[in-house]
């Protein structure tokens, strides 16, 4: 294959991730903001680039794929029509309603109906989940344990605005229980390739405690995906999902890019918590690890976005992918940028330092972020994947304050991390 020129957007770990995985060996850094998609199409043009990959939402809900079109250059990701599957909860939750996809009862309510929102917490006779129906970076999800702190909770969303026009809207549902999973997916608009299902650990602290995060580590295959439930996954959720957004297509609806599904593992069924529209962040650094190696993903996004994915085989390898990351302490409040790192270069085989928020300053590597580096791993088992990234954390950043978590997705798999290792160091 002629040499492709991948023009990558973002600058977390889930794009150091992409990058290494489409081994890119000559790499050109674009000091453009994400947010400029006129100057990133003229880059762009100027750079020969043949496949754009945003690795975050917000440019994608912002249209970025129709510039990119206009010029003839394909992105790997949804048309802001379709990113509305992500970019608004309120039309997401309308989508699956509309095609029996299985989730959470809900109502949706504009923020100029707060007294409608209430009387139904007051009524509908379950604990409710509130959540701002737009873009909050992961912070838009109220979880109240009473009727009051549920009015209290709308109150804060419809009429102090604390997530700001994010709240504009605001889906009222139904609280489920169940072990979480992700399932990423990648669709060309007609064909959908589920990837292993992952668990993320998205608290600051050990044991599911302390503030919410971007996440601090992920981990794939999930054993309580089995295959039974992956196929019921693939039946009643991922395989309607893009069929509903086909029908769209006059409405230029169909999803070509990665799907992020969000799902409960309820006593009734696996049932969707959200849709997100790109590649997850921590475990895209975990997911990548499990590709075969003949398996190559310039070849995915190239058949997706040229709507030929039952063309080429997604192949996976046994074994685990783990990765976990290390933050500035402090985070997920405030931190101290501009700590110097360093990294040893030997790592062990298979195991890799995503680079999260990082820069370079006066010729040294400092962090400039609150997750800093995805250490992650791939081995055999879990508990050496695991145990492979957090000796490699101990060794290879002793220099350097950090908080390091290492992930417990959920209760049920605490038997698989073993000893409680001290990661502050
Ligand atoms: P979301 O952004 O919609 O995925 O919500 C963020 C997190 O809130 C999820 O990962 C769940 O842990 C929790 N959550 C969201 N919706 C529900 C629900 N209906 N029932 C229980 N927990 C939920």
């Amino acid at each position: 294959m002629a040499t492709l020129r991948v023009l990558i957007i973002g600058s977390g770990g889930r794009e150091h991730a992409l990058a290494w995985k489409l081994s890119l060996t000559e790499d050109i850094q674009c000091p453009i903001v994400s947010a400029d998609f006129p100057a990133l199409v003229d880059f762009a043009v100027q750079h020969e680039v043949s496949l754009v990959l945003p690795g975050p939402e917000q440019p994608l809900v912002d249209g970025i794929e129709t510039y990119f079109r206009k010029v003839g250059i394909p992105v790997f990701g949804p048309s802001a029509l379709a990113a509305r599957m992500e970019g608004s909860k309120a039309f997401s939750k309308a989508f699956m309603d509309r095609h029996n996809i299985p989730t959470a009862k809900f109502r949706v309510f504009p923020s100029s109906h707060v007294d409608q929102a209430i009387e139904y917490v007051r009524t509908c006779g379950f604990k409710v989940v509130l959540k701002a129906s737009g873009l909050a970076a992961g912070k838009g999800v109220l979880i109240p344990e009473t009727e009051e702190e549920a009015v209290a909770g709308l109150k804060e969303i419809m009429v102090d605005n604390v997530f700001g026009p994010a709240g504009s809207e605001v889906v009222v549902e139904e609280f489920m229980t169940g072990p979480e999973v992700s399932v990423l997916a990648f669709s060309d608009g007609y064909t959908i390739t589920p990837l292993p299902a992952a668990q993320d650990h998205k608290r600051i602290g050990e044991g599911d405690t302390g503030l919410n995060t971007g996440g601090m580590g992920a981990y794939a295959p999930a054993p309580v995906a089995t295959p039974a439930v992956m196929n019921q996954i693939m039946k009643d959720v991922l395989k309607p999902t893009i069929d509903g957004c086909e029908e769209r297509f006059s409405e230029g609806f169909p999803f070509v890019g990665m799907l992020f599904t969000g799902l409960m593992l309820t006593a009734s069924g696996p049932k969707v918590l959200e849709y997100n529209v790109r590649f997850g962040d921590p475990e895209t650094e975990a997911l990548l690890l499990l590709l075969a190696e003949e398996t190559d993903l310039a070849t995915i996004l190239l058949a997706c976005v040229e709507h030929r994915l039952d063309s080429v085989q997604v192949k996976t390898r046994p074994g685990f992918g783990v990765s976990v990351v290390l933050a500035s302490q402090g985070y997920p409040g405030n931190y101290a940028k501009d700590k110097a790192l360093l990294l040893d270069s030997s790592l062990q085989v298979h195991v890799f330092t995503f680079h999260a928020g990082t820069t370079v300053s006066n010729g040294k590597t400092v962090t400039s972020g609150g997750r800093v580096i995805a250490v992650s791993a791939y081995a055999p088992t879990l508990r050496e994947a695991l145990m492979q990234c957090i000796s490699e954390s101990n060794r290879s950043l002793s220099k350097v304050k950090f908080q390091k978590r290492h992930c417990s997705p959920s209760s049920d798999n605490k038997p698989f991390w073993g000893a409680k290792v001290d990661l502050c160091t």
